[in-house]
């Protein structure tokens, strides 16, 4: 009975000092900088976000999808099916000029230029238009693979692979032709890499520095071995004389 009591006189007293903080200048100074303080934060976000989507989102329902794509279209695209290997239209198909679209919303995601011939059966990309493609971690059928899909309507593109040797930018964007669509033309956009951003002229530098380093490495090697048998051999000159 004495502890509820006791309860109740501090409860009484805490609820006291509240409302004299609430009443306090300081207590209303404090709120405001909070409020201030949130709305900066959901500013700087949404100016975040428009800079790495460059542009609208393109979102429509699944009923739109399915009435817009074909059938296979929509199985990979929307669905992240996958063709069978060495049956894409554009799996063999290397054109000089011209750039491929998103086959859902006509985002240009990838140069003629970037396509090269990786032998997987499907188109492959050594970059991509920059910020025009988006990654996922996909950790379906026990592998872990990383995702790609288009930056704008968040269709499913393939996967990306890295350091395999084929190009310099050692990535290779695997592609499904249902995906895409060939556009004739250039599109006038900075190509990149899609895992870290590289531009191209780093993927330049990157492929000069592989040829660098190893002759560094071995021409100072080289001097090394050099002054070893030199100091060597002069030494065993002096011990015989
Ligand atoms: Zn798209």
């Amino acid at each position: 009975m004495r502890a509820i009591t006791t309860n109740s006189v501090a409860q009484q007293q805490q609820q006291q000092q509240l409302s004299q903080r609430r009443r306090s200048k300081s207590f209303v100074v404090e709120q405001q900088q909070q409020q201030q303080r949130r709305r900066r934060k959901r500013t700087q976000i949404s100016i975040q976000t428009k800079a790495m989507t460059s542009g609208e989102k393109v979102q429509k329902s699944d009923a739109e999808w399915k009435k817009e794509l074909t059938s296979q279209q929509y199985q990979v695209l929307r669905l992240k099916g996958t063709e069978p290997a060495r049956t894409g239209e554009y799996d063999k198909f290397y054109p000089s000029e011209g750039h491929f679209v998103c086959a859902g919303c006509g985002n240009p995601l990838y140069s003629a230029e970037s396509k090269f011939n990786s032998g997987c059966g499907w188109p492959a990309f050594d970059k991509c238009y920059e910020g025009s493609v988006g990654t996922n971690v996909d950790n379906s059928f026990g592998m872990r693979r990383v995702e790609i899909v288009c930056a704008k309507c968040d269709g499913h593109l393939g996967h990306v692979f890295e350091n395999e040797g084929f190009t310099p930018t050692a990535e290779r964007h695997c592609v499904n032709s249902v995906s895409v669509k060939y556009v004739e033309g250039k599109c006038d956009q900075n190509e990149a890499k899609v895992i870290d951003g590289t531009s191209i002229a780093g993927g330049a530098q990157n492929a000069l520095s592989m040829l660098i380093r190893p002759a560094l490495y071995f021409t100072i090697g080289y001097t090394a071995l050099n002054v070893v048998a030199h100091s060597a051999s002069s030494f065993m000159t002096r011990s015989a004389q």
